[in-house]
């Protein structure tokens, strides 16, 4: 493993504009799990769909029971080891971009500027009628306030701000609206199924450009919307590098994978750069 970091930091230090992609794996120590498994299997039930979302009030009252239960949760994680070496790997001048599919806004708390939050940020929750944006841990307070005695009892976490809750207590829940309109309240998410903002993605691809590395961490890019940059800057010819434990889509287009966790390398790696 020493080789592989060495190895990894070498590759690095070369390069003056590094473009990283984070995905789960970079916050499983903060407490916040990830969908799959190493073998990118997946781990719990299947999430909501944007268009059930949208479409079926049964579908918001299942998300909201969940949420309410899982967010209690995931909106007290913080930023780990992780984050902090990236916030430094970026302090340092050396990141072009920084792209992350995680909702949590860890990267943000951290230290790091200009994050691109890919799919959304959960600490946000929008009007689907006048699109008001507000926070989702306002929200949390209304959303408790209308169901007071709401079981919180031990539930298992999700992903995502996510949790288990038995059925029926997902049919009893009073979900509120806008508290300008009272329109449908979303959160600021991308679900699965629904669509990746075109300008970050435009944005993203615009940055691989003027980038001379790709570093992907904590992500085994089974989603598309985070491979299809590694497919990109593979086609341009940028060197591909990756910290991530277990099997990743598209492995064959990287020059070095470190297969082990995160925040055993990333620290490393930070450290070694800024005394380079
Ligand atoms: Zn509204």
């Amino acid at each position: 493993m020493a080789d592989a970091v060495a190895q990894l930091v070498e590759m690095l230090y070369a390069k003056k504009r590094i473009w990283v992609l984070t995905g789960a794996g970079i916050s499983v120590s903060s407490g916040i799990p990830a969908y799959r498994d190493d073998d990118r299997t997946w781990k719990h039930s299947q999430p909501i769909q944007h268009d059930d979302f949208v479409n079926y009030s049964e579908t918001r009252k299942r998300y909201w029971a969940r949420s309410l239960v899982g967010f209690h949760h995931f909106g007290k994680a913080m930023p780990n080891p992780c984050h902090y070496a990236i916030a430094r790997i970026q302090q340092g001048g050396r990141v072009s971009s920084l792209v992350t599919q995680n909702v949590d806004r860890l990267h943000s708390q951290a230290g790091s500027r200009q994050v691109i939050d890919l799919h959304g940020r959960l600490d946000q929750v929008f009007c689907m009628n006048c699109r008001d944006v507000f926070s989702r841990f306002d929200y949390q307070r209304l959303l408790e306030g209308r169901n007071l005695g709401f079981d919180q009892g031990k539930k298992k976490i999700l992903p995502d701000g996510d949790a288990e809750v038995e059925e029926v207590l997902t049919s009893e829940i009073n979900i509120p609206g806008c508290p300008k309109c009272g329109g449908v309240v979303m959160p600021d998410v991308v679900f699965f199924g629904g669509k990746t903002s075109e300008v970050k993605v435009r944005d993203c691809l615009k940055s691989l450009k003027n980038s001379d590395c790709v570093l992907v961490c904590g992500s085994s890019l089974s989603v598309y919307s985070g491979f299809r940059f590694v497919k990109k800057a593979s086609e341009i010819g940028l060197p591909l590098l990756a910290i991530n434990k277990g099997i990743m889509r598209g492995q064959e287009l990287f020059e070095l994978v470190v297969a082990e966790a995160c925040e055993e390398i990333l620290p490393r790696v930070a450290e070694e750069l800024d005394c380079g």
